[in-house]
């Protein structure tokens, strides 16, 4: 019985290669990318996840409005009904659409 297989992340590096980024953690990662304060290769891995995630495109410009707008340094933790929000409509992006 060996298909005990831990997530990815619990190696502990990012750099393993085949970057696969999930939303959440892209969420999790947000603050540091606008910081430009993400190892360049977990910078790319979130670069490639945001040019093929619609959700995560928008999360990014809409964060980067918000600095823009509240003149809040990017460091502050995303508070946490943006997330929630935010995890909603990650959920509808990619759950089925049902209707029609
Ligand atoms: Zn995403």
């Amino acid at each position: 019985m060996t298909d005990l297989r831990l997530p990815k992340r619990a190696t502990g590096d990012p750099d393993d290669g085949d970057g696969d980024l999930r939303c959440i953690e892209f969420v999790e990662l947000e603050t540091e990318y606008l910081d430009g304060a993400l190892p360049s290769t977990v910078r790319a891995t979130a670069d490639r996840h945001v040019a093929e995630c619609h959700g995560c495109s928008v999360f990014l410009d809409q964060m980067r409005r918000a600095i823009v707008v509240t003149g809040a340094s990017p460091r502050e933790d995303v508070p946490s009904l943006i997330l929630e929000r935010l995890l909603g409509v990650f959920r509808e992006l990619s759950s089925p659409a049902g209707g029609a």
